[in-house]
């Protein structure tokens, strides 16, 4: 609802001064702001100049109002008192309109008036009718001042609008130099991180080299142990040999005959050395493995004629009658693309080892396809390997604490573990202590 709250009349170039000074009073009375009531006063004596040259003159009412969403302004109409060219308005200068919220030509009662609006401010006090009555009495009864005294006014507000410029200015200025300090702050902690950064590069370069060479040392001292092996397994076989064949002969009926004592000692001597020419063979085959000398002979193999070969040799070894060796039938076709000799040799291993650490039970060796790979495993009810050493085990001349007395070298897991890695699969263990063991590998059907 609008409330009217001063009337004033435009005629003649001294009312532009008195229009100015009651804006800004009305403007103070209502609650805008020191800086607002200047910025109205003066879009309205702009307007008010504009309107008495080009219209000789208007009339001017004051009054509070509601915007479209309900909030309070302060709207002044003035409403020429010739109609206006084309019944348009447009201030001389862009800024006048800037000057206030809105400035625009309505049409009131059929006449075209200028009206212009500033936002009262939401925490002015709320202007009730008997407020609004003693404002507008007390605007009415307020006697104008004289243009001198408007001319002070404006002076006064000119003055307070440098300062505020100044101050702002000032403010600018400090704003600008914590600016340039925040980025001389940025720009060294920049180049301190990147300096960091490139240290941390340089370390880390340092370390690759320094890790290339150590893989390198440990890749030249493999292979020398490996060489070393190599010659000293072949050079230990020649006279194992000859040991043997020299016991073989003192043992020969066709010796002179031996005491009882004699013949025993030679046995010794002949036993001792089938170990040690066992455990060079072996030491043999592993160097010749790891050095890579060892070329699969890549053809197809069927596994139940392998596995009827181990069950025919390995019978033999089944000496304890308590344990039973079962060699399950390979599913048809039994078919895959390996190395028959090499690949033998590890399920003999295998075998082998689960016999020796069986004390009853079963040793079982069973094969399953699985879509392109065979899973081969041996699975015994013997005393089982700690969890624990399951990767120990396939490090050479490592035995299991306690499992010595039956004899071995240690060499036959890492030994079999290389083949099946030749054949281009894995060799896994699964076993706890006292609950057998499970070795199972697992090899392509195709081929490496
Ligand atoms: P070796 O049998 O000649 O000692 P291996 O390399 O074949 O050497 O085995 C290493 C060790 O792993 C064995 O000494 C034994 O302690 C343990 N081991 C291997 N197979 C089994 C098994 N089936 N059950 C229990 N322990 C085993």
């Amino acid at each position: 609802m609008t409330e009217p709250l001063l009337h004033l009349a435009l005629r003649v170039e001294q009312d532009i001064f008195l229009v100015r000074q009651r804006g800004r009073e009305v403007a103070a009375a209502v609650g805008l702001e020191h800086q607002d009531q200047v910025r109205i006063a003066t879009a309205l004596s702009e307007v008010a100049r504009e309107l008495l040259s080009g219209a000789d003159g208007a009339d001017v009412t004051f009054a509070l109002d509601r915007d479209a969403v309900g909030r309070r302004i302060l709207q002044v109409d003035l409403s020429p008192l010739r109609p206006l060219p084309g019944g348009r308005y447009e201030p001389k200068s862009g800024a006048v309109a800037r000057l206030v919220d809105t400035l625009q030509v309505v049409a009131v009662e059929g006449d075209t008036v200028v009206r212009m609006s500033r936002r009262v401010p939401d925490h002015a006090e709320e202007l009730t009718p008997e407020r609004a009555g003693r404002l507008r009495a007390e605007l009415a009864e307020r006697a104008p001042g004289s243009a001198l005294d408007e001319l002070a006014a404006q002076n006064s507000q000119l003055i307070a609008a440098l300062d505020e410029v100044r101050s702002q200015r000032d403010e600018l200025a400090v704003l600008n130099s914590e600016l340039q300090e925040t980025n001389r702050g940025v720009m060294a902690l920049y180049n301190q991180l990147t300096e960091e950064l490139e240290e941390t590069n340089r370390g880390v370069v340092a370390l690759y080299a320094e890790l290339e060479e150590k893989s390198a040392q440990l890749r030249a001292a493999s292979e020398s142990k490996s060489r070393f092996l190599a010659n000293v397994s072949h050079e230990l076989r020649a006279p194992v040999t000859a040991i043997i064949g020299l016991a073989r002969l003192l043992a020969d009926s066709a010796s002179d005959p031996l005491t009882g004592e004699q013949a025993r000692q030679v046995g010794l001597i002949r036993s001792s050395a089938g170990d040690l020419l066992g455990l060079v063979n072996e030491l043999l085959d592993l160097a010749k493995a790891e050095s890579g000398r060892i070329e699969p002979d890549w053809s197809e193999v069927d596994l139940r004629a392998v596995f009827g070969q181990l069950r025919g040799t390995l019978r033999a070894l089944t000496v304890r009658s308590d344990v039973e060796l079962v060699v399950e039938e390979p599913p048809a076709p039994a078919t895959l693309r390996s190395d028959e000799v090499l690949l033998a040799q590890v399920l003999r291993n295998l075998l082998h080892n689960g016999l020796k650490f069986t004390e009853r039970g079963e040793v079982r060796l069973r094969a399953e396809r699985r879509g392109e790979q065979w899973t081969l495993s041996v699975t015994d009810t013997g005393v089982g390997i700690p969890s624990e050493l399951h990767e120990r085990v396939f490090e050479e001349f490592y035995q299991v604490p306690g499992t010595t007395r039956v004899g071995g070298t240690g060499l036959g897991l890492p030994y079999a573990r290389r083949l099946v890695t030749l054949l281009g699969g894995t060799l896994e263990l699964t076993s706890e202590t006292g609950q057998g063991s499970t070795f199972t590998v697992v090899l392509p059907a195709g081929g490496a």
